[in-house]
């Protein structure tokens, strides 16, 4: 816990969630990555068994040996390369995040298209590049999806119309049939495409809700725990703070110090409540500076407690005797005779004690400080 404004701890938020997502994306991207190997290891040994199929059934148009050539060795051997690349990007830790997702999605689109050109005697392989449109979504950037689709069909396309690789290709221009498939297919994966696109600004728009409920219901919390006139941490925050210290197991020793204001009573009485309140302000402002050290709170009234951790109990005295100093030297304007002094009680917890009896302790040793006031005692 420490002092932080609205706008730092809102923007401290949004970088957690942006880190958070940029976490699933990296998980997201690793399974991309996957798909993409398992594919190509799926269509190779389809041609593989395709391959034996066809020979002992004696339906082969060519040679055993211009078959493996053609359909198996050129095709899965560029493929090959292409998962060799991909795990290069991958593995590398030169590229951003942000460059692997735009070259693996690229590379998807790459093995596809030589799939496709190599089979595109079968339609129905355009539906592998719906596929890669579909694994861009999660990262939902509309230029990636979009940049996805756009070369899928781009590279459907000049497959369609300029590459004759299979034999058995019926060319769209010579069949209506095949046309109207090669039409539908299109419009499809536009279709597709465009579906994807809606999907990501409908997820992006959850998203940017979600963030902005969590960072309202942050200020609401932040509202609760905090002292509207001094801006330090208030009472509830500071039982939450011990709670969470009893539950949390740890070597690190913590001190508590009460502090309160000498003779405060009097202070209002002889220069008015408006004086008394610039007096806790500017106390709290003392204690601000330390918020390295310590976590202050605003108890009630003119009693504040502050939470050293890992400090030892003689370096948590010289920074009250620095606080008890500065607060000699306050000088108010207007005001030059009233001096503002403060007694410190502290106590640390250790094995034995919990946090009750810790401020049981601190209050005692506050108790002890405060029949000779502006002084520091140490619970013993
Ligand atoms: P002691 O040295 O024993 O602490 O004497 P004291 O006069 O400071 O006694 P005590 O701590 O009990 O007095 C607290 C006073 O603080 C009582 C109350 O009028 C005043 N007070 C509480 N809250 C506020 C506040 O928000 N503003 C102002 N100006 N005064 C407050
Ligand atoms: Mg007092």
């Amino acid at each position: 816990m420490s002092n932080i404004n609205k706008e730092d701890s809102d923007d401290i938020y949004i970088r957690t969630v942006q880190k958070e997502y940029t976490k699933i994306d990296g998980k997201w991207l690793q399974l991309h990555y996957k798909t993409a190997v398992v594919l190509v290891i799926v269509a190779f040994l389809v041609e593989v068994s395709m391959g034996i199929f066809l020979i002992n059934s004696d339906m082969l148009r060519t040679t055993v040996h211009r078959f493996f050539l053609k359909y198996l060795i050129f095709p899965s051997g560029i493929n090959f390369i292409f998962i060799a690349l991909n795990m290069f990007i991958i593995k590398s830790k030169i590229f951003s995040q942000t460059f692997k997702i735009y070259a693996i999605s690229i590379i998807f689109v790459c093995i596809n298209f030589v799939l496709f050109a190599v089979h595109n005697a079968f339609i129905a392989i355009y539906y592998i590049a719906a596929i890669a449109i579909m694994l861009t979504i999660i990262y939902a950037n509309y230029y990636v999806t979009g940049m996805t689709a756009l070369t899928s069909i781009v590279s459907m396309v000049i497959s369609e119309l300029f590459i004759q690789w299979d034999g058995d290709k019926i060319s769209i221009f010579q069949s209506t049939l095949r046309f109207s498939e090669f039409l539908i297919s299109l419009i499809s994966l536009i279709t597709f495409s465009i579906a994807c696109m809606i999907i990501i600004r409908f997820e992006r728009k959850k998203n940017s809700a979600s963030i902005q409920k969590e960072i309202e219901r942050q200020q609401l919390q932040q509202i609760l725990h905090m002292d509207e006139m001094t801006g330090i941490y208030n009472r509830k925050a500071l039982h939450n703070e011990l709670k969470h210290v009893e539950d949390t197991p740890s070597d690190t020793q913590h001190i508590l110090a009460i502090v309160d204001i000498d003779r405060f009573k009097s202070i209002n009485d002889t220069w008015g409540h408006h004086i008394g309140d610039r007096c806790l302000i500017e106390f709290a402002k003392i204690l601000k500076e330390y918020h390295t050290n310590i976590t202050p709170f605003r108890y009630g009234g003119d009693e504040f407690c502050l939470l050293f951790r890992g400090i030892r109990m003689a370096d948590a005295e010289i920074i009250c005797r620095e606080i008890q100093d500065k607060v000699n030297n306050l000088a108010f304007k207007d005001y030059p005779k009233l001096e503002l002094t403060v007694s410190f009680g502290l106590a640390a917890i250790s094995d034995q004690i919990d946090t009750v009896r810790l401020f049981i302790n601190a209050d005692h040793a506050l108790y002890e400080a405060k029949k000779v006031r502006n002084s520091i005692c140490v619970f013993k």
